[in-house]
């Protein structure tokens, strides 16, 4: 593959405008940097959330900006002193891969604590700014530059990039969550609140870690079918029950106790209210999805007096994409993963798949190399 000289990225250039597709200089290559050719990439409700301007108060967020941080790519060229992924496996030209942000491995959450995900100096893939090195993080785009200390690992033979790409997000951000909880029990109840891709992967999860019986709360109802395909022995149409109701539910499942595990992967400020009483006394809530600016009400005394636990965790290192990457290569035969990904968009689609998105699709897909030729940029004002 040769080294190109200028890639083609759909950029958030300020809140005001619509996306557009815009022309970058591929910067040269450093070293131990990776420059890779964006085999797919998945569209995420964060992304739209960046192009509408919500998370315009979010510091790590810095427009103008490449779009786009789920994403798979083959390898260009590698920088000096790059030869192999982070598990020591020999990477070479054309290799799939997946990369995480880089963490500064030079503050206290990087080297004391060991929780790079709190790094106060990430540069995250997706997050801008494009106006400096590297430039060129986001995955809706024909390249990505791979700057040093980005961890990378390769995706496995037989894994659809699309698919891989999905897992660079949601699925790891599950697993590095289920780590705060601690051992799963062959015994628990869960309640999974939420029917993303984030809900149906920790319901496929909990499948996998042999927990006997999930409870899935969410909508519609094309989702929750596939919750019930990937392990969900009770579905609860979040529309058409009050709170109440599902509380009753999961009593009724739980010999009037409560569940053990109670998972937030829906993202709404109420649901974490509604965990507390869906949890057993010494039950444990695991954040996964908030990302609501509202606040959550809570009583204070679920913590002492029902001494129930809370945990949560952002984003995942590599160790997260990798474990996401081993869980869909060996149970790819039990669950149609597949079933997450939605239609596939162009470049200059990219506004579409976003709409998409907001219309109920889960990952639409991002084919930066099927676009319309080079300098044809033009602005898609479908973006809102
Ligand atoms: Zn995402
Ligand atoms: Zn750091």
């Amino acid at each position: 593959m040769t080294y190109p000289a200028r890639s083609r990225a759909v950029a958030v250039v300020d809140y005001e405008s619509p996306l557009q597709v815009i022309e970058l200089d591929v910067p040269a290559l450093i070293d131990d940097a990776m420059l890779v050719q964006i085999e797919a990439a998945t569209a995420c409700g964060t992304d739209m959330h960046i192009a509408n301007g919500d998370m315009r108060d979010v510091p790590t967020c810095r427009v103008p900006l490449v779009l786009g941080h789920e994403m798979v790519g083959r390898v260009v060229a590698l920088g000096k002193g790059r030869r192999t992924d982070s598990l020591g496996r020999p990477l070479t030209e054309g290799d799939l891969v997946a990369w995480a942000s880089p963490w500064c491995d030079r503050c206290y959450w990087c080297t004391v604590a060991k929780q790079p995900t709190l790094c106060v100096n990430a540069n995250l893939n997706g997050f801008g700014p494009l106006t400096s090195f590297p430039y060129l993080t986001g995955g809706f785009a024909e390249y990505c530059y791979v700057p040093p200390r980005s961890r990378a690992v390769l995706v496995p033979e037989g894994l659809s990039p699309a698919l891989a790409s999905s897992a660079t997000c949601a699925f790891r951000t599950v697993v590095h969550a289920f780590e705060t909880v601690g051992r799963l029990k062959p015994t628990d109840t869960i309640v999974i609140q939420g029917s993303g891709a984030v809900g149906l992967y920790a319901t496929a999860y909990a499948k996998i870690m042999g927990i006997p019986q999930i409870v899935v709360i969410g909508a519609p109802a094309d989702r929750l079918h596939v919750a019930r395909r990937w392990g969900a022995t009770t579905v609860i149409d979040v529309m058409s029950t009050t709170v109440e109701e599902r509380r009753d539910t999961v009593l009724s499942l739980t010999d009037g106790r409560g569940a053990d595990i109670i998972a937030e992967c829906s993202g709404v400020a109420p649901a974490f209210t509604e965990s507390l009483s869906l949890a057993r006394r010494g039950g444990h809530v695991l954040v996964v999805g908030a990302s609501d600016p509202r606040p959550s009400q809570v009583h204070a005394t679920n913590f002492n007096m029902r001494q129930i636990s809370v945990s949560g965790s952002v984003s995942a290192d590599i160790s997260h994409f990798w474990r996401a990457f081993q869980i869909l290569k060996h149970h790819s035969s039990e669950f149609d993963f597949e079933a997450v990904l939605g239609d596939e968009f162009t470049l200059d689609s990219v506004g579409d798949a976003l709409a998409a998105i907001a219309a109920g699709s889960m990952k639409p897909v991002i084919r930066p190399h099927t676009s319309t030729p080079a300098h044809d940029t033009k602005e898609l004002s479908e973006a809102r």
